[in-house]
């Protein structure tokens, strides 16, 4: 029986409209090979709302995404609208829409393909096979606990103030993500915390820790941040799953994407406790190639992969679509970011069709 999608499409700034078209391509050539019907609704989000609404994210750009199953975002953002007001930038509506749709769990895979293996910055035994996903909590820990701000003191003194908190309901929910992406995964759940030194990561690891009986499938192992930190460089292929709180992951989200040495290729997703996620490329609008048929479509292309593995439920699909990038890969084909000596370089659209083949085989 056919399965519907409806699907809110966030094509942005940029290089965003381009590298959307191909992820919409190979997405409907895959619904058709796999009987799924997406309805897509395309909506106005970042510069290009400002320029036509007035705002970076229009109240029926959050409608449409609220009632849809899923949100694909490519990226926003560009030199124009940079010295705009804090609430009329682009990044703004960012904010907006993680609000908007309670997403408070981000998803980020790190993993070496072996056709790039040599665009990472680090030594090819370490990062050969590397394949990791990193769950970070997103709208809680240091970056909204209260007090936050900067005082003064008694002496006259500016005194800055952040506050780490996390409550035993939102360790919970982010944990269980971990588990439930650990066990569609490698089976493998990493902890990250500071408990050695903070209150809030002891409650941390306790919650995750209590959390395991309900995952057996799941082997869980904790580990502290700087312990973390120098893992991900020195024996990367150890980690499968990490799960870690909001400033540890951002950090080390980026360091595992460093391992890859390529933005044009790595996705993320935004997952909220029901209704749909968002799925974007991690990289920018890059306004600097825009318009000019040079961009890596593969990353917003593998982020339509992740929306089908963790929001609608398809891994079918989603393995099709990650093999065609492996396929088209293999074929030398390569976009600007990536290429190198012998390998056929191809434009964003050229890049499309090269995969539209590779599903059609
Ligand atoms: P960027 O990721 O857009 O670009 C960094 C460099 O990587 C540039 O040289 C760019 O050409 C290149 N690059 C990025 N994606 C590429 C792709 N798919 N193919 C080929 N090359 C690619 O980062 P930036 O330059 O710091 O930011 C540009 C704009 O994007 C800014 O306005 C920024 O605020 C915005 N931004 C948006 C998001 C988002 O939408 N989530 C994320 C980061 C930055």
């Amino acid at each position: 029986m056919t399965q519907h999608y409806r699907i809110t499409l966030l094509p942005g700034d940029g290089i965003g409209p381009e590298i959307m078209a191909v992820a919409v391509d190979v997405l409907k050539v895959v619904g058709e090979q796999l009987d799924l019907a997406f309805e897509f609704q395309e909506a106005l989000m970042g510069g290009a709302a400002i320029d036509a609404k007035g705002e970076p994210l229009p109240s029926e750009t959050l409608d449409l995404c609220q009632n849809s199953d899923a949100v694909l975002l490519a990226a926003i953002g560009g030199y124009k609208w940079d010295t705009l007001p804090r609430h009329l930038r682009p990044e703004t509506g960012l904010l907006g829409l993680r609000a908007g749709l309670g997403l408070f769990a981000n998803l980020r895979p790190a993993k070496i393909l072996p056709q790039l293996v040599d665009a990472s910055s680090l030594k090819r035994e370490i990062v050969e096979g590397v394949d990791i996903l990193v769950v970070r909590e997103l709208t809680g820990g240091v970056y909204f606990g209260q007090p936050k701000g900067i005082f003064a003191t008694e002496t006259g003194e500016k005194r800055g103030v952040n506050t780490m908190a996390y409550t035993e309901s939102e360790i919970d929910r982010i944990g269980r993500v971990g588990f439930e992406t650990a066990q569609k995964r490698g089976k493998k759940l990493c902890s990250v915390d500071k408990a050695n030194v903070l209150e809030v990561s002891q409650l941390w690891r306790d919650r995750i820790t209590a959390l395991a009986p309900e995952y057996p499938d799941v082997e869980l192992s904790h580990m502290y941040v700087d312990n973390a930190a120098m893992q991900l460089l020195r024996y990367p292929k150890q980690f499968d799953t990490i799960v870690t709180s909001n400033l540890f992951g951002d950090i080390l989200s980026d360091a595992a994407a460093m391992l890859t040495g390529s933005i044009g290729m790595l996705p993320s997703a935004s997952l909220g406790a029901s209704g749909p996620g968002v799925f974007e490329p991690v990289h920018g609008s890059a306004p600097d190639i825009a318009g000019q048929d040079k961009a890596n479509p593969l990353a917003q292309v593998l982020s339509a992969a992740m929306m089908l593995r963790y929001s609608l439920n398809q891994p079918a699909a989603a393995d099709r679509i990650e093999q065609a990038v492996l396929t088209v890969l293999d074929k030398g084909n390569r976009t600007g970011d990536i290429m190198s000596e012998g390998m056929t370089l191809l434009g964003c659209r050229a890049m499309g069709e090269a995969l539209i083949q590779a599903l059609s085989v």
